[in-house]
């Protein structure tokens, strides 16, 4: 028999080796030690089989088989995500395991003493097990390979907190559900399987619900996992669920340090943690024993992944749910069409909740938004009112930055960047930024074109906002909310909104994603147009959502909150209906229909770099492929990028003509090809 084996960064390939009888399907997801060249590696084992993939005199065999990683589920999980954007397992997995659980056997005694199983019971010394007690690997390592009866002993000396939980009844003190809210629950907790969609109106309880069948799973022994699409959401979410069900919230994203991330990953996979929340990257963690999931703010793009791979973490987290067996849960004020259609289709079960729980939705008033003045006469006044009955206005921009654009009134020369062709964004420190490269420019002082003195910005970003409001009401706070600040100020920040009077907020996106912010009274949009003129067919839709959301952050409370959207197109549809929402999107969605897009087309884009427009002759039956084309998101890496549409009825055939595609440009030496498959997964 031979296995295959997934490496740390050595190759997308999976590697080939000889396996006795011993090994069987059972130990799928163990960790084992394998040669390669010279050395001794831990790698992952992903497969068994009959036939060797390589040489069958190249073939080495394996060294040894470690500790089990991953249960079969988690294993299938990553295979079929990877088949499903045709990446490699190995990327996968690679993206999955915390570096510290590939080390060689070059790393220290120490080190090895933590990870190896052959190591004798006798070696442990308590100085060992104290130095590494707190990486809860050591401690899971320890007690999946030693009988050490006195471990909590050697670790409660040394005063560390075992990564295991002492098992603890649950005391949830739930809130009553409302009777809209109690139905849905029920009806949930009656199927206890499949695809269940929320869409609510922002403030309608959504996350209570949550809770409740938080605690439903909790009582069954069962792990449960939460979505949410920002960093900053997750603090909040995560003390609202605790708060509910008083038990503690496992929260994991990548602003963690390794060492943390470790712990949690371990956190996860022992089964310690038993509520895990976090972004998207959560959902490649390892489950003792899992029973729901939720993707909360299903609507958000911020699943989408990009980089270094791209992948849906909302598709993805269903397909897991189906592997695992366990529902799963979407929820939204806005949810996206893709899911509306498969509601439609009766492949998600949909429910609505209609009404806020404590207030009517909020007022919207759309006002002409005139290119020479930031805030219009309208808005002034409703911010003045704000901050006189001590309640908060939220200001929506939705750039960061001073400016979107500088150019020369003389040329029209404009900055862009010199890597990939986007327009730079002014900042505050007058330095120019490309927001797609993360690179940074020096603004000139002349026009670099024409040699004039002639530059000049346009537009707002948040900064401007900010400073042109806290000069226009200098007696009160004005805080910025953007990717801008730091992690640390973003999150003392949020945790000092609590308290806040008569505060001005500015914020960027990562404000209407469902904070409960409950002294806001008023919200102001700048400038509402962005979204109405992009190539993207996605952008009115997002608008849309954008538009909703942001006035959800609104009057959650007692009164009932005022929104005012300043826009060029006050008579668009799309402003015309955020008031009374629903219809909108099912136009969209008729649209795409009409158009042949997503959901009701399988598409898939690949790119290349290339000096020049590549010239490939595709078969007959790839001629429908569309490109290459320039690609509308500019340059990559200095290189002109282009583009290959694929659009197909079905996804099966859409797939294998994309494999056939990408192998045909994989054989020209001149183009460093990489590909996003954008799909709409149903189970
Ligand atoms: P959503 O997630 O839909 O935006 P939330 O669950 O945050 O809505 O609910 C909005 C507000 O209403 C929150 O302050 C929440 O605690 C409160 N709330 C929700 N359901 C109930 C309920 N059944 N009883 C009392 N308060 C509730
Ligand atoms: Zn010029
Ligand atoms: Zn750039």
């Amino acid at each position: 028999m031979y296995c295959l084996v997934a490496f740390k960064n050595f190759t997308k390939e999976l590697v080939c080796y000889a396996v006795d009888a011993s090994v069987t399907e059972a130990h799928i997801g163990y960790r084992v030690l394998v040669p390669y060249g010279k050395k001794n590696c831990i790698g992952i084992l992903v497969e068994l089989i009959s036939k060797p993939t390589i040489d069958q005199s190249k073939v080495k065999p394996l060294s040894n088989l470690l500790d089990p990683l991953y249960r079969r589920e988690t294993i299938t999980f990553y295979r079929q995500l990877a088949s499903y954007y045709l990446l490699s397992v190995n990327e996968i997995i690679c993206l999955a395991t915390h570096t510290d659980l590939f080390l060689t056997d070059t790393c220290t005694q120490d080190q090895w003493f933590c990870i190896s199983p052959t190591l004798k019971p006798s070696s442990i010394t308590q100085k060992k097990v104290a130095k590494f007690a707190n990486q809860s690997t050591c401690i899971w390592s320890l007690k999946q390979h030693f009988a050490i009866n006195n471990i909590e002993n050697m670790i409660a000396q040394e005063d560390l907190i075992p990564s295991e939980p002492t098992a603890q009844p649950i005391q949830a003190s739930l809130y009553e559900l409302s009777t809209a809210q109690q139905k849905i629950t029920q009806s949930i907790l009656d199927s206890w399987q499949g695809v269940h969609l929320i869409h609510g109106v922002t403030g309608s309880g959504k996350t209570e619900i949550y809770t409740h069948l938080i605690v439903h799973t909790l009582k069954q022994q069962q792990q449960v996992l939460v979505l949410v699409p920002e960093i900053a959401l997750t603090q909040q979410t995560a003390n609202k669920i605790a708060d509910r069900t008083q038990m503690p919230v496992t929260i994991i994203h990548s602003n963690l340090t390794k060492k943390q991330k470790l712990a949690r990953i371990m956190q996860a996979r022992s089964g310690a943690a038993q509520i895990l929340l976090g972004t998207r990257s959560a959902l490649l963690c390892e489950f003792k024993t899992l029973g729901l999931i939720i993707v909360d703010e299903e609507h958000d793009s911020s699943y989408r992944h990009h980089s270094p791979l791209f992948f849906s973490a909302k598709d993805m987290a269903v397909l897991k749910a189906h592997i695992e067996k366990v529902p799963i849960v979407l929820g939204s004020a806005t949810p996206s069409l893709e899911s509306l259609h498969n509601a439609q289709q009766g492949r998600y079960q949909l429910y609505e909740l209609h009404h806020r729980v404590h207030t009517s939705m909020p007022k919207i008033h759309l006002v002409l938004h005139e290119e020479s003045s930031m805030l219009s006469p309208q808005a002034k006044n409703a911010i003045q009112h704000t901050l006189d009955t001590q309640k908060n206005v939220l200001v929506f921009i939705g750039r960061r930055g001073w400016s979107n654009l500088v150019y020369c009134i003389k040329c029209e020369w404009q900055a862009r960047c010199n890597h990939c062709d986007q327009i730079l964004v002014l900042h505050q420190n007058h330095s120019l930024q490309c927001h797609q490269c993360q690179l940074e420019f020096k603004k000139p002082v002349d026009c670099p074109k024409c040699q004039q003195a002639e530059l000049v910005s346009y537009g707002y970003g948040s900064q401007q906002v900010a400073h042109h409001l806290s000069q226009l009401w200098p007696e009160h706070q004005v805080m910025r909310f953007d990717t801008d600040q730091t992690p640390t100020a973003l999150k003392d920040q949020f945790a000092s909104l609590v308290q806040q009077k008569s505060t001005i907020i500015v914020g960027t996106q990562m404000m209407t994603k469902g904070h409960d912010l409950a002294a806001v009274q008023t919200v102001i949009v700048i400038q509402a147009d962005q979204g109405l003129y992009s190539h993207d067919f996605r952008a009115e839709e997002s608008l849309y959502a954008e538009m909703v959301q942001t006035s959800g952050r609104c009057g959650r409370r007692q009164q009932p909150g005022e929104v005012w959207i300043q826009t060029k197109n006050p008579n668009h549809p799309l402003f015309q209906s955020i008031q009374t929402p629903r219809s909108y999107p099912l136009s969209l969605l008729e649209k795409r229909k009409q158009y042949l897009l997503p959901p009701f087309q399988f598409i898939a884009a690949i790119y290349t770099l290339a000096e020049k427009t590549p010239n490939i002759l595709l078969p007959d039956e790839l001629k429908y492929i569309l490109g290459p084309i320039p690609c509308p998101r500019g340059n990559r890496e200095g290189k002109t990028c282009f583009m290959w549409l694929i659009s197909n009825q079905c996804r099966n055939q859409r797939k294998h003509h994309l494999s056939w595609l990408i192998r045909i440009l994989q054989q020209n030496p001149k183009l460093k090809t990489w590909w996003q498959v954008d799909t709409y997964l149903c189970p």
